[in-house]
């Protein structure tokens, strides 16, 4: 028998099938060990024949054949055929999306139990060994007993001396690790409303492989997207579920949990690689039949899908950031059409890429305008912080805002306050020279961390002594400006001294139930405020939040991204959602310095359709997507002159593509890179707009042949940011 494999190597030149001879029975989707190049390499089984298409003795055995089980589905190959030519990676590289990293790379061992058992009960003990006789008799009457549970009842010594004396045995007893396992299950079925069962028949009904469900906040979405799944279960057909990385809130976990029990896996980045593992094998293996995670959980082994649901399908998150760089609503659509099965996309502020292909037709488009407990959307108050300023105010929070906790907290509901991190520079200033401190490494602003007093790059993770005086002048007059969450913490405290207070950001949120702990703990009232990053604005539902804050709504206004006023729209929306989902109405406090701003307006009227109507005219007039595509090749290198000669020869022959087609193009540059290096390598850029995507396939070609061992060429199509 032979195998056609693809060696997991990702580099254009072994990017091609090779064969080797296998033994009987060896399945396509095997892992197998090969020889190659005289070293051995793991590969993919992609297909077996009995004869070999080159002369027998030319072939090479399979060394060793990994899987009894074969761990890929046969969707991969055609899935990987799809990836490698949209994003043009070798299809090793494409495979791998398919496998948890720890499998690969052979990380994964089995986590055993070791069980203790009688071997031989005559074996004599000594009568001086009380602890033995003891523990044998003891395990005579148990039967088994778990090995460590066993050594703390006898001590170590006592059971070790047993199992040497041969009367005792040890066996290993798998585990199966269950990453949630103190995850309560609530939340039982609900009554759909007559929207949401509107829904439910809309999907079911139409024709048209991909839905797009803009449901205003709390409208339930996730109880229409909880009763599809269930219905697609009851056909014996399994479905993958995804939410952005950090919204995996504790409810929905429980009512995961609660609803399907052991047919959910849930597949998180937080998890072990052992928990992971685990979790990917029961999907494997059909034990489990609903995936749910984040961006990755795409890809997850599951045969016969009925539904791929894509909740915040807005979310950045959906955009891989590494190479293979796809967008999940891409693979998404190649799943959905495989498998002949329906793609639901949900949102209260879909992208406009999503919300005009629903416009168009191309989308089922099905609107959700009112909440679920029957109340408007929370009022939205504008505070204009240049009066504040004006009347001397120079605190982080206007009167209103101020006011509007005082009334919240004494009727012992609970607020977020929200800020923009992008918006606000921790950074350290020179007030007499104006030197910014910035990383060695990166050319980016340090940031100052009061926790520990130290400086922190964000982009390599440096850490820095704080300044004590400024290193260009001398100065001793060295500040960190603007504000942080640590400091709002630390103005709320001032402010309202017995309200108890959680902060949530990047800097408090570690492990895999950092995110879990914070927000259970505010879920279950131990706190009145939280504050946070963009990680508070995500499919939260707090019954008893009243009131929102958001301290900075325009500071993402000031990007120079042609997406700003859509991320502002939707921050503002997302945010102010989680206010009044529950008896009480909501109320929010918007605090700005450019009132006047028509997407602010938009944002406080919740008036989507305007803003999206405003948006794609302006889009359309500019050429900008989708009207457009930008394009970005990023050109990095640790040898500055290298990657300059490499950047030169990439934009020397798309400038040629230009010349041949001048209409395609609406905009062409070379230059360096906002952020002009990270990690000491140096970065450069070809950025262009073009009309449509009829270059594209030959740009990805440049970008591989203009890579290699010195500079990395790869491509962007509409980064999500471009700095
Ligand atoms: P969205 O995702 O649209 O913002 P959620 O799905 O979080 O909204 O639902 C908002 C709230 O309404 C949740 O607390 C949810 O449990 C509740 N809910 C949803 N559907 C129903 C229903 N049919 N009956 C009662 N409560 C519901
Ligand atoms: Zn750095």
């Amino acid at each position: 028998m032979y195998a056609q494999v693809i060696v997991d190597i990702a580099h254009s030149q072994v990017d091609k099938i090779f064969e080797y001879s296998c033994p009987d029975g060896t399945s396509v989707g095997s892992r197998v060990k090969v020889p190659f190049g005289g070293r051995y390499a793991d590969g993919f089984v992609i297909g077996v024949s009995a004869v070999s298409t080159f002369p027998p003795e030319k072939v090479k055995p399979v060394k060793e054949v990994f899987d009894e089980s074969p761990a890929l589905v046969p969707e991969c190959f055609s899935l990987m055929e799809r990836i490698s030519s949209r994003y043009k990676v070798p299809k090793a590289s494409a495979l791998r999306l398919f496998l948890p990293s720890e499998m690969r790379l052979g990380k994964v061992r089995e986590i055993y139990k070791k069980i203790a058992k009688v071997k031989d009960i005559s074996v004599q003990i000594s009568s001086s060994a009380k602890k033995q006789k003891e523990a044998l008799n003891f395990l005579a009457e148990q039967k088994s007993y778990d090995y460590t549970e066993l050594c703390s009842l006898f001590g170590r010594g006592a059971v070790n001396a047993l199992i040497e004396k041969g009367a005792v045995e040890l066996e290993k007893v798998k585990i199966n690790r269950n990453p949630f396992a103190g995850v309560k299950g609530e939340g039982c079925e609900k009554v759909l409303t007559e929207e949401q069962q509107r829904a439910v028949s809309s999907v079911e009904n139409s024709d048209k492989r991909v839905h797009l469900i803009h449901g205003v906040t709390g409208s339930g979405k996730t109880e229409i997207y909880l009763h599809v799944i269930s219905d697609v279960l009851k056909l014996g057909k399994t479905a993958i579920f995804l939410v952005p990385e950090i919204s995996l809130t504790p409810q929905m976990l429980s009512q995961l949990r609660a609803r399907f029990k052991g047919e959910a896996a849930i597949l998180h980045s937080g998890l072990s690689a052992g928990e992971k593992f685990d979790e990917w094998w029961r999907l494997r293996s059909g034990e489990a039949k609903i995936a749910v995670g984040a961006r990755s959980a795409i890809f997850a082994p599951l045969e016969n899908l009925g539904v791929i649901i894509v909740d915040e399908e807005h979310d950045q998150s959906y955009f891989s950031e590494t190479a293979p760089r796809y967008s999940t609503l891409d693979i998404a659509r190649f799943r959905a059409e495989y498998n002949g099965c329906k793609l639901i996309l949900g949102s209260a502020t879909p992208s406009v890429e999503s919300y005009e292909k629903a416009k168009s037709g191309e989308y089922n488009l099905i609107t959700l305008k009112k909440r679920i407990n029957g109340r408007p959307l929370p009022e939205i108050i504008i505070s204009d912080m240049r009066k504040e300023v004006r009347r001397g105010n120079n605190s982080a929070f206007s009167s209103a805002l101020r006011e509007e906790l005082d009334k919240t907290l004494s009727d012992g509901n609970q607020a977020i306050i929200f800020l923009n991190r992008r918006g606000y520079s921790q950074k350290v200033l020179c007030r007499d020279c104006g030197y910014v401190a910035k990383c060695e490494h990166c050319d980016v602003t340090l940031t100052y961390h009061s926790e520990d007093d130290c400086l922190k790059c964000h982009y390599c993770g440096a850490k820095y002594k704080m300044l004590t005086a400024c290193p260009q002048c001398g100065g001793l007059h060295v500040r960190y400006g603007g504000t942080g969450t640590q400091r709002v913490v630390a103005d709320l405290k001032a402010a309202f001294p017995s309200a108890r207070i959680l902060r949530m950001d990047n800097d408090t949120v570690s492990g895999k139930d950092g995110h879990y702990k914070i927000l259970s703990s505010f879920a279950n009232k131990q706190a009145d405020i939280l504050v946070g990053t963009q990680m508070v604005a995500k499919g939260h539902d707090f019954p008893s939040v009243t009131l929102v804050g958001i301290l900075d709504a325009d500071m993402s206004l000031q990007f120079e991204d042609y997406r700003s006023g859509e991320r502002t729209f939707q921050l503002i929306t997302q945010v102010s959602g989680r206010s009044g989902r529950a008896g009480e109405s909501g109320k929010v406090v918007l605090q700005t310095y450019c009132p006047e701003n028509y997407i602010l307006r938009f944002a406080v009227n919740y008036d989507y359709e305007g803003f999206f109507e405003n948006e794609i005219r302006v889009r359309k007039a500019t050429y900008f997507p989708p009207y457009a595509l930008i394009c970005r090749v990023m050109v990095m290198g640790y040898d500055e002159e290298k990657a300059l000669a490499a950047l030169k020869e990439v934009y020397l022959a798309v400038e040629a593509l230009q010349q041949s087609d001048k209409d395609e193009f609406i905009f062409l540059n070379k230059m360096r890179s906002p952020i002009k290096k990270i990690q000491e390598k140096f970065r450069f850029q070809v950025l262009m707009r073009l009309k449509s995507d009829k270059y594209l396939k030959q740009i990805y070609d440049l970008a591989a042949k203009y890579s290699d061992a010195h500079t990395l060429v790869y491509v962007e199509e509409n980064p999500a940011a471009l700095s």
